[in-house]
């Protein structure tokens, strides 16, 4: 049973504010809300069109494509991928923080065979310019070390929507899987993470959130070394 269990593991983790935060002033210059938004602007302005027009075409793209991926706004801008992938690494490199106890329990999983995946309120692009900052991903080779990247676009929402947690769990093959998630928002990683259908949530302090105090399975923790620990006292399974 144990064994079983082990062998059906699968860990899941959010990625802003539990692999990444942004740095102070990183979200000072936005479009729609959105931090790379202007630097797709700029290279449309390189290449002669407007700020104008390439702002009315991204809000465009974003009305007829809801839940879209950034190389939505590329193509409908006649920008090349390398072009803004050399950008949009230049604004990672700059503006992101790395958590080095999560990055840390990412390679442990991922080393003692139990696969690792993500899921996240970013796009497809945005996850893996995000992880590649972590030393977890190659966004130009669209790899990386997770098994799955639940992202905006493939959920087709965020994961603070209940129904997406049912469509994000039905992802990881069969329903014998045992998925454990780890993030930082006690509520969306936390209450409807478990009520999707999670094993145990793990929900770090960061100092974004008021993290409660532990409740059934969402289990508050200061930092991410203590994880397997909890998981080998809860599940029963030696890591
Ligand atoms: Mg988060």
């Amino acid at each position: 049973m144990k064994n079983n269990i082990r062998n059906n593991l699968h860990i899941l983790f959010d990625i802003d504010g539990t692999l990444t935060a942004y740095r102070q002033h990183a979200l000072d210059r936005t479009f729609h809300g959105n931090f790379l938004f202007p630097v797709i602007l700029d290279l449309a302005e390189d290449h002669g069109i407007s700020r104008h027009e390439a702002e009315r075409r991204i809000l465009e793209t974003e009305r007829k494509i809801p839940c879209w991926d950034y190389p939505d706004f590329l193509q409908e801008l006649e920008l090349t991928s390398s072009e803004a992938l050399v950008a949009f690494r230049e604004w990672h490199r700059k503006h992101l923080e790395v958590y080095s106890d999560t990055v840390a329990l990412v390679k442990r999983f991922s080393s003692d065979g139990i696969p690792v995946s993500v899921i996240s309120n970013n796009p497809h692009q945005g996850c893996l310019l995000k992880l590649e900052q972590c030393g977890l991903a190659d966004a130009e080779r669209d790899s990386s070390c997770f098994t799955h990247i639940l992202s905006t676009d493939l959920l087709g929402g965020c994961k603070g929507d209940a129904s997406v947690w049912s469509e994000a769990l039905a992802q990881l093959s069969s329903n014998q899987t045992v998925s454990v998630m780890i993030g930082d928002n006690p509520q969306e990683d936390g209450e409807l993470a478990v009520a999707g259908g999670v094993k145990l949530a793990f929900i770090l302090e960061r100092g974004q959130y008021s993290v409660p105090a532990a409740c059934g399975k969402v289990i508050p923790v200061a930092e991410a070394g203590v994880i397997p620990t909890y998981l080998e006292r809860c599940l029963g399974i030696i890591l």
